[in-house]
């Protein structure tokens, strides 16, 4: 099955991968994006030694690691005194000369996506959805929110989450739902000695992990609603405080010693709620 051509609904990591590999194959890749400015926020995504092969298959690994840091090693880190429990390496799926895991930038590895798709032919249709599709079981007809109107033989959703074309095709599929849990995530200048993932468990769970360009993202991790009643200690209000102590015992204390900038964002989340965390996260990005 060679040059089909294919409709590629949403322009986020699912999608923009799976054009770059149906164009690998020889097949015509058209990708419809709903937002005109096609932006995605700047904080780190950790990506395993899955992604590091998947990456290879489809011929970005090289493009891809200029703009990430690889790394082989987690070390996991537990309670509120921060004793090492684990220290590993992970395989190297992708063969020896690449490390296990990445960490990088979300805006970079969009970047690093589009180029690839764009420069293997893949032709973009932005701040345009789609209306309507009908199967006839030879090809699919599809009417886009400008008014225009194609065919291709084959349409991929991959909208997200919360996806339309998954609403379209299946009414009748459960819809996903907010849990509860949530995480604040930072970028912050990377220390020297951050060489691969360290994740700290306890009463809240934080990490921190190598991007490129200099940078290191620090997530600290929400319980889902209700279970701060079980754990007391997790609550917003001292959650701050937890994670500053802990992280200022992880070896070196590297957050630690970017301690004005993770005061500063944890800070004014605890003082602000959602929001203030949300524009501590951009102050430090
Ligand atoms: C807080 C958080 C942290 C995460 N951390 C990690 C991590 O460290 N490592 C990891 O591997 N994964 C992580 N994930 C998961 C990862 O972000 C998702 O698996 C990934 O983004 C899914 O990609 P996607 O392309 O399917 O969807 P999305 O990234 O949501 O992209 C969907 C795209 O479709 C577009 N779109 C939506 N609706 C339409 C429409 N009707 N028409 C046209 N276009 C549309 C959107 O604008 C968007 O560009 C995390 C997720 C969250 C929420």
């Amino acid at each position: 099955m060679q040059d089909q051509s294919v409709l590629i609904v949403g322009g986020g990591i699912g999608g923009l991968t799976a054009a770059i590999a149906l164009l690998e194959k020889g097949h015509r890749v058209e990708v419809v994006e709903r937002d005109a400015e096609w932006t995605t926020y700047g904080v780190g995504i950790i990506q395993q030694f899955n992604v590091i092969r998947a990456m290879g298959s489809i011929g970005m690994l090289d493009a891809y690691l200029a703009k990430a840091f690889g790394f082989d090693r987690t070390t996991i880190f537990v309670g509120p005194g921060g004793e090492q429990a684990a220290d590993f390496e992970t395989p190297r799926l992708a063969g020896e000369a690449y490390p296990s895991n990445a960490g990088i930038r979300r805006r970079d590895l969009q970047d690093v996506l589009v180029k690839g798709a764009q420069d293997r032919g893949a032709r973009m249709r932005l701040g345009t959805t789609v209306e309507a599709f009908d199967d006839d079981g030879a090809g699919v007809d599809v009417t886009f929110s400008d008014g225009s109107t194609a065919r291709y033989d084959m349409v991929v959703g991959a909208d997200g989450v919360f996806s339309k074309t998954r609403g379209m095709i299946l009414p009748e599929a459960p819809q996903p739902r907010y849990t509860g849990q949530w995480v604040w995530r930072y970028n912050l200048p990377k220390p020297d000695d951050l060489t691969g993932i360290q994740v700290f468990v306890g009463p809240c769970n934080a990490g921190l992990v190598p991007l490129g360009q200099g940078l290191m993202y620090m997530f600290d991790r929400g319980l889902p609603r209700g279970d701060h009643r079980r754990c007391r200690r997790c609550g917003p209000p001292a959650r701050g405080r937890l994670c500053r102590r802990r992280l200022a015992q992880g070896p070196g204390g590297v957050a630690w010693r970017r301690r004005s900038r993770v005061h500063a964002a944890l800070g004014a989340g605890r003082r602000h709620g959602d929001r203030g965390r949300a524009g501590a996260c951009r102050r430090v990005d």
